[in-house]
């Protein structure tokens, strides 16, 4: 073998050596970014309820949400709110709501949102976007076109979002308050939305109080069945029951814990997880020493199917932020380790990392194409084309 010969073989040995180390690196990213990080992530937990922007589609950006998390939060999802909160100079005059309890005004449907959202992602860089599952927010759940305008966003911003929600169809003092038709759990529209959701593996967090606040002794909680019905018309999607149904005034209807168990053990709610977020959620789960075992029991029972998230809102300091992973310490004392770790990361990871893989499947087979959503099967008799 000549010396050129020799040189030229110890090159391409060389360029192997090289090569083979790349597709190393290149696998284990791949592997980080899918199934394995839980059990190399030392953060406390993964955000599966987070809004970067309040009611005035205010707050903070997401490069301050980054430092906010620092090295304890692992990933979150990212969302703003879709409602905006008017300010009505008639009823506030130069007082300026930025909730909306502070005012009688009303809220209306901020589509713009997605796209706040979905720049604040593309500012990140790739690591940091790793971090985060962004949430499409900004449509009316009363408007057959809904879904419609979740597919534009998909399409307007591929490669970004992983879900959508939360929003909300019964919340108490909110609905009302919203200009237009009033939401219900069995508008045909709500229809749409999910099956879309469904068909591209969207992850669906929905508000719903369990029940309406303060009923009379012995009423039906009717939400519950309505609930019910339209989580079953949708077997393929994935869905999020934020906060277990509670809310600030909702509270738990008698033997809450035995509805949620009964419909966590019911084969046709497989696709149905729940999130116990919410500062509000955790003042009623960590009322009692009794409350506290029978939500862990549950847990317990159910670990694949609960996830942890804070609901807090442009969060000012890591301090605040963390709050309610710190009030909730009792309730985690008495999961078992495994389970802990489930309902704080992975679960959060399995259903967001799936979702990940599907939209983007969906996106790379649709985007450029511009079909219209076939409109679902009427679910009652007012039929959808009605005239
Ligand atoms: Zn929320």
């Amino acid at each position: 073998m000549t010396n050129l010969n020799k040189e030229i073989k110890k090159f391409t040995l060389s360029r192997a050596v090289i090569f083979g180390l790349l597709i190393c690196f290149l696998f284990q990213a791949a592997t980080t970014d899918g199934q394995s990080t839980v059990t190399r992530d030392s953060s406390l937990f993964y955000d599966s309820h987070f809004h970067l922007t309040n009611y005035i589609q205010e707050g903070i950006t997401v490069h301050d949400f980054l430092k906010v998390m620092g090295s304890k939060v692992g990933r979150s999802t990212l969302f703003g709110i879709p409602l905006q909160q008017e300010w009505s100079y008639e009823n506030s005059g130069d007082f300026a709501p930025t909730y909306y309890l502070a005012t009688d005004a009303p809220l209306y449907y901020y589509s713009f949102t997605d796209a706040y959202i979905a720049m604040s992602y593309k500012s990140l860089t790739p690591m940091e976007q790793k971090r985060f599952d962004p949430m499409i927010t900004g449509f009316n759940p009363t408007d057959m076109y809904a879904a419609d305008h979740i597919k534009r966003v998909l399409k307007l911003f591929p490669g970004v979002f992983s879900g959508i929600g939360e929003f909300s169809i019964h919340k108490e003092f909110v609905s009302s308050k919203i200009s237009g038709e009033t939401a219900s759990l069995t508008n045909p529209a709500l229809d749409r939305i999910l099956e879309f959701s469904g068909e591209t593996g969207l992850v669906v967090l929905i508000h719903n109080d369990i029940d309406m606040p303060y009923p009379k002794e012995g009423q039906e909680p009717y939400l519950l069945r309505q609930l019910g019905a339209l989580f079953r018309r949708h077997p393929n999607t994935t869905i999020i029951w934020a906060h277990m149904g509670l809310g600030r005034v909702v509270q738990p209807v008698q033997d809450q814990l035995r509805i949620v168990d009964r419909a966590l053990s019911d084969s046709t709610l497989k696709h149905v997880n729940i999130d116990i977020s919410w500062n509000e959620v955790a003042k009623y789960i960590l009322a009692s020493p009794n409350s506290i075992k029978a939500t862990a029991d549950l847990i317990n029972k159910f670990p694949d199917r609960f996830l942890f998230g804070t609901d807090e809102m442009a969060p000012a300091s890591q301090e605040a932020y963390l709050k309610i992973y710190y009030m909730y310490a009792p309730l985690f004392a008495q999961l078992t380790p495994e389970n802990k770790k489930k309902l704080l990361m992975g679960n959060y990871e399995r259903l967001f990392n799936a979702a990940r893989i599907k939209v983007r499947a969906w996106e790379k087979m649709n985007t450029g194409k511009n079909e219209v959503i076939p409109a679902p099967t009427p679910v009652s008799g007012k039929g959808i084309n009605a005239e």
